[in-house]
């Protein structure tokens, strides 16, 4: 049975896809955004997490580790992965809720009886599930059994993508996709690499393919002030659209919500000191895809 990794399952969701929808994410991610609010599913891998702010320094974590995976000096706690098997046991003697566990092993079934909670509103709302990351690509197999799982049920899925993966996966999850939220960030290929960690061609190509394929694609851009919200980067989004015929765009607009999570996590967040754009802002970024036809959704 094949199984996957997840690091969240949220329940109505009302921004990704039409209706009331759960959102299961899909740990692991090729790319490393600057500005990505959601870390814990960058790795493929569990991760334990540390709330520094919750900690008492008691030490209880260190000494159930079996594995001596665990080490408290100065105040910090460090953790080695490549000892931890993630058994729990520190999560469990935590006095104050420090510690937890970033992703858990599932099957399609334990995915689908989480689902099943909340068929009543996709009913009633036209929603259904959107499978979401990290980058869903990263696990096809199991991203094609969750497919196969909701589309037997006939449930509506959407798959939130940031289209970098093997066209051969993605050609075979577009057979079983109603709705694809397709991520667009950067058409400069040197601002690509820098900001993402990686060139857009295969981004690109991948949804030139999809667009000959898939008749239901919406193009989602983040939009991050002082990094693809000029003028010409969304001059270049709105007429890529164009020529694929896609039409459907929705702006999200940076936050950093995300940010705490990073030292939790033990790693460095790149844009400290950023703002959210402002009203205006947002509203330029919409004139200016708006005057190309593009149709914003949100
Ligand atoms: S999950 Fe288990 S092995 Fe991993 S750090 Fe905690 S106690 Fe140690
Ligand atoms: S057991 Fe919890 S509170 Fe105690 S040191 Fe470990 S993380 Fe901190």
């Amino acid at each position: 049975m094949v199984t996957g990794t997840i690091f969240n399952i949220q329940r109505y969701s009302l921004h990704d896809g039409p209706g009331i929808r759960t959102t299961v994410f899909l740990k692991g991610c090729p790319l490393q955004c600057w500005w990505c609010h959601n870390p814990e599913g960058i790795s493929l891998s569990r991760e334990l997490i540390w709330h520094r702010h919750k900690c008492l320094g008691c030490g209880a974590c260190v000494r159930a580790c079996p594995r001596k995976a665990l080490c408290f000096t100065q105040a910090n706690l460090s953790y080695d992965q490549e000892k931890c098997d993630f058994c729990m046991r520190c999560v469990e003697e935590c006095p104050a809720e420090a510690v937890e566990v970033a992703g858990q092993i599932m099957t399609p079934l334990e995915v689908m009886a989480e689902v099943e909670k909340d068929r009543i509103f996709f009913k009633q709302s036209g929603g259904g599930v959107t499978i979401s990351g990290g980058e869903p690509l990263a696990q096809p197999q199991f991203l094609l059994a969750l497919l196969k799982l909701f589309r037997s049920e006939g449930i509506h899925t959407a798959v939130d993508t940031s289209g970098y993966g093997r066209w051969h996966d993605l050609e075979q999850v577009s057979r079983l996709t109603d709705l694809f939220l397709y991520d667009l960030k950067l058409m400069d290929d040197s601002l690509s690499r820098k900001y993402t960690g990686k060139s857009n061609d295969l981004i690109l190509e991948n949804l030139r393919k999809l667009a000959r394929n898939h008749n239901n694609i919406q193009i989602r851009v983040p939009l991050i002030p002082g990094v693809n919200d000029d003028a010409e980067n969304l001059r270049a989004i709105g007429q890529f659209m164009r020529s694929l015929g896609i039409s459907k765009m929705s702006i999200h607009p940076y936050h950093h919500f995300g940010s705490a999570k990073y030292e939790k996590l033990g790693r460095h967040y790149k844009l400290p000191h950023l703002k959210p754009p402002a009203a205006e802002d947002v509203a330029r970024a919409r004139g200016y895809l708006e005057r190309q036809g593009i149709m914003i959704i949100n």
